[in-house]
């Protein structure tokens, strides 16, 4: 087990914390608060035991030095003042003297948020590669390091994994929500376990599949995958997107797992891709040459409630079809909305899963949505995280 904030006195401490505000901004404008949000229960424990609160971030890539001012955190650090209802300091730099004498007056219960951690990109990768100079030194500044950044906790950063190098550490509340959700159901899951895979790609979703097939009860698959599935299993797919090189994997995993793979029985297709395109509802023996297959059809989601009104637990990755576009977003608003109907353990995980719940507006259905995508796609496939393995053990 991790420690985790709570194992800490932090009255007096500088504590270093790492939050994800990696949020998206249009004219200077927060557009999705929801990693600030997020981020709260931490900061606030912070502010309430007394700690001298020093935040690091990154927001968006900086690779050039065009990129710095759309790139800053000083909006965040407004944002956050209203949020907290606090005035939070804010230096517009990541390193040197300006940070050293902030710090320095910094008083207990108070917050400093740091100017954008990949600034320090532009000389070198320092953050990105995790320079051990840089991670040695933004340690230097505090006396504890808590991460809590869960969407980059996949990644060895200095901002995470170098300052937990030298620094006694412990994980905030986001990170062990976000390993509570993902270790219930990888590891004692209520049975029946369904497992929901959509997305664009087969090769993408290889090692879930290989990490969740023997603990699932049965793996419905859905999205672009479900075409290569099909076209293994001997049909003709059209013009679906099709990953040739993957076909034999999923012919072997169909025939090694016949009773677990579900695969769609018929799809929504269309000759071309669009928001105003005509569409067809095909069983999948019945595709035609030039079409495309862009979302499971109303029989597929007949065949998946019987599956998903009996378990216990629900895991979903990937959406089901092209859901950003209105002709083929209906499958997966269907399994949104057939979530609602079940009150077993549901938990979704993906920042595509993450954005379709969002359009549909069926948050309320799940006991746990994953902040991370790549984070928590690698917890999926089996992986420990650098930015979480790094933690001091309890
Ligand atoms: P992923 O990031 O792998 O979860 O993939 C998500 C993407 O898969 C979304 O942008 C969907 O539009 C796309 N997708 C879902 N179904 C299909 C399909 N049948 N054909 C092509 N792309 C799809």
């Amino acid at each position: 087990m991790k420690k985790t904030i709570r194992d800490y006195d932090l009255k007096d401490k500088k504590v270093l914390i790492r939050v994800d505000f990696n949020v998206p901004i249009e004219n200077n404008h927060i557009t999705d608060d929801t990693r600030i949000r997020e981020s709260l229960p931490t900061i606030l424990y912070a502010i309430e035991h007394q700690a001298k609160v020093i935040l690091l971030s990154h927001l968006g890539r900086v690779e050039k030095k065009e990129d710095k001012q759309k790139n800053s955190l000083e909006l965040v650090a407004e944002y956050l003042s209203k949020q907290l209802n606090q005035h939070v300091l804010f230096v517009d730099a990541t390193t040197g003297p300006l940070v050293e004498e902030a710090i320095a007056s910094l008083n207990n219960a108070q917050v400093l948020l740091l100017q954008n951690t990949r600034y320090e990109d532009l000389d070198g990768k320092k953050e990105s590669h995790n320079d051990p100079l840089l991670g040695k030194y933004w340690a230097s500044l505090g006396d504890l390091f808590i991460n809590d950044a869960f969407g980059t906790s996949h990644r060895a950063h200095a901002s995470n994994v170098g300052i937990a190098s030298y620094l006694p550490s412990g994980i905030g509340f986001l990170i062990e929500k976000e390993l509570n959700a993902f270790e219930s159901i990888l590891n004692q899951p209520e049975r029946p376990f369904t497992v929901i895979l959509g997305g664009a790609k087969v090769k993408d979703k290889i090692e879930v599949i290989e990490n969740l097939v023997s603990k699932a009860d049965q793996i419905l698959i859905g999205g672009g995958m479900a075409y290569t599935f099909l076209k293994a299993s001997g049909l003709s797919v059209g013009k679906s997107l099709v990953d040739e090189e993957h076909l034999s994997y999923c012919r072997d995993l169909m025939e090694k797992y016949p009773d677990k793979i579900i695969l769609p029985i018929d799809s929504v297709n269309a000759l071309e891709i669009g928001e105003y395109v005509p569409t067809k509802e095909r069983f999948v023996s019945d595709f035609g040459d030039d079409e495309i297959g862009l979302d499971i059809g109303y029989n597929t989601v007949k065949l998946f409630s019987q599956y998903l009104k009996e378990s216990k637990t629900i895991l979903w990755n990937g959406p089901v079809g092209m859901f950003e576009l209105e002709p083929f977003c209906q499958g997966t608003k269907s399994i949104c909305q057939l979530l609602y109907e079940n009150d077993g353990m549901k938990i979704a995980g993906g920042g595509d899963t993450a954005a379709a719940i969002a359009k549909f507006q069926c948050e309320d259905a799940f006991n746990h949505i994953s902040t991370g995508g790549g984070a928590s796609l690698e917890l999926l496939e089996g992986k420990k995280l650098p930015g979480i393995e790094i933690i001091n053990e309890k």
